[in-house]
């Protein structure tokens, strides 16, 4: 099949590109092909979605089936397909909150603007016009849409579209490791980042914050793991203020973290929980806002006093993708894909820090659950800032491993049904990516 390389506006690529990206056809478990024959072990899945990998045959057999039942039905003024109702029952039994109820949108995006407009919509409820500003983290990643885009503290997202908008503001990102490196103790770096908090809310006005909204892990920003305390004392200051924590679990949902929801993991307690990914492992666009119970009875006791809720979209619990949903599901629970996490995330943890620990050019390995990372020493070897990801990345594609680059990192988020073998040879194919993007600068170094 032939292409015309300037038909498509790729997202995130430099529009000005007039050659042909590289094509993928086909996909297998943990393997993709692309046009050429190539094969590539995926050791992103996807975009941290393709959780149960490729051509997983139960939910393909889901989406036929269900295309062939009721292909649509739009869930619209009080009228829905039994397959979006029985998908809410099911995030419902699993919910990590007292659960009020479930909405459903078809992008990680679409589910976190959702979830600014639930978090406006409660505030009207109760009388709060004036409670519109969301605060998200610098280096946070929500999306990509007007108000997810705005929530994203990536320079980046907002270049070029003059974004935020005028009510998103962004508090300092909670990565450890300046600061622990230069002695600061993680209560130290906690109570700083809390006073910051609690400095913007007070600047802002607390009455004019309607909501606060964070990864448990920053997985786009660089893959940022928060010091353990520090959501526990951001929880008691939006508590104090009546600020909605909006935890976006986009990322972790679905047992990446080695349990199914970060939420447990971290012992969080969210207003609101937005899914997306994992929820059908990728295999259908859908994404939820799990609405949690007091939000939900204020909304539903107050509502008729600012109007119906004025937001849905057409493809809002799309019976396929809802079915595709459900079947992945089943299967997280069924085989315990959280529980293998769990059990296989040291063997990630152990083969990453065996090959990239001593090596001068790594300022360190890092992961949780089948999260994982290895930051590169900024400007080593005479490499221009924020270059290191790209080369490893690069010379991993030639090594057939996909990896995603983010400045001077490189994340390995294996499928979540990796082996433990499997995981070691992704890694292998790192370590040899790695030492060939060594021996391409060191004539220079
Ligand atoms: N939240 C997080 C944590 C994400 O990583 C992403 C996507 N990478 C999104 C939201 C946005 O999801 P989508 O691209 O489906 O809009």
């Amino acid at each position: 099949m032939a292409f015309h390389p300037t038909t498509l506006l790729e997202p995130h690529t430099p529009p000005a590109l007039t050659t042909e990206p590289h094509v993928i056809v086909r996909g297998e478990r943990l393997t993709v092909w692309d046009r050429e024959g190539r094969s590539y072990l995926d050791a992103t899945s996807g975009m941290l979605c393709t959780n149960l990998g490729y051509s997983q045959p139960r939910l393909v057999r889901a989406a036929e089936r269900q295309m062939a039942r009721l292909p649509f039905f739009a869930s619209f003024a009080h009228r829905t397909a039994d397959v979006a109702l029985a998908l809410a029952d099911d995030l419902a039994r699993l919910a990590p909150l007292p659960m009020g109820r479930t909405f459903f949108a078809n992008s990680g995006a679409e589910a976190n603007d959702s979830a600014f407009k639930l978090a406006w919509y409660y505030h009207r409820c109760l009388g709060r016009y004036g409670r519109s500003t969301v605060i998200s983290q610098e280096r946070g990643y929500h999306g990509t849409t007007v108000a997810a885009g705005s929530a994203t503290g990536l320079d980046f997202v907002h270049r070029g579209f003059g974004l935020p908008l005028p009510s998103f503001v962004t508090v300092a990102c909670p990565d450890p490791h300046g600061p622990l490196r230069e002695g600061l103790s993680e209560d130290r770096f906690v109570d700083r980042l809390v006073g910051r908090l609690e400095r913007l809310i007070e600047h802002e006005g607390p009455d004019t914050v309607a909501a606060f909204i964070a990864e448990p892990i920053l997985g786009a920003g660089g893959l940022i793991i928060p010091p353990p305390g520090y959501y526990p004392r951001v929880q008691e200051v939006l508590a104090r203020h009546d600020i909605l924590f909006v935890v976006d679990e986009v990322v972790t949902g679905f047992g990446r973290t080695g349990s199914m929801f970060a939420t447990t993991e971290f012992g969080l307690a969210p207003d609101l929980i937005t899914l997306a990914k994992g929820l059908s492992s990728a295999y259908a666009p859908i994404s939820a806002v799990m609405v949690g119970q007091r939000v939900m009875d204020t909304i539903a006791d107050r509502s008729p006093d600012v109007g119906a809720f004025g937001h849905g979209f057409t493809y809002s619990g799309h019976p396929v993708a809802a079915a595709v949903a459900r079947e992945a599901l089943a299967i997280v629970v069924e085989e315990d894909v959280p529980g293998h996490v769990r059990e296989t995330a040291p063997t990630l943890m152990t083969a990453l820090a065996d090959a990239f620990g001593g090596e001068a050019c790594v300022r360190d390995v890092r992961g949780y659950g089948f999260l994982a990372a290895v930051t590169f020493v900024t400007g080593a070897g005479g490499l221009p800032e924020g270059e290191w990801g790209a080369r490893v990345m690069s010379e991993a594609v030639e090594h057939g491993l996909l990896v995603r680059a983010v400045g001077d990192t490189v994340i390995v988020a294996p499928p979540l049904v990796s082996t433990g073998e499997e995981i070691r040879t992704m890694v292998g194919l790192l370590e040899k990516a790695y030492r060939a993007a060594l021996a391409g600068i060191r004539p220079a170094w």
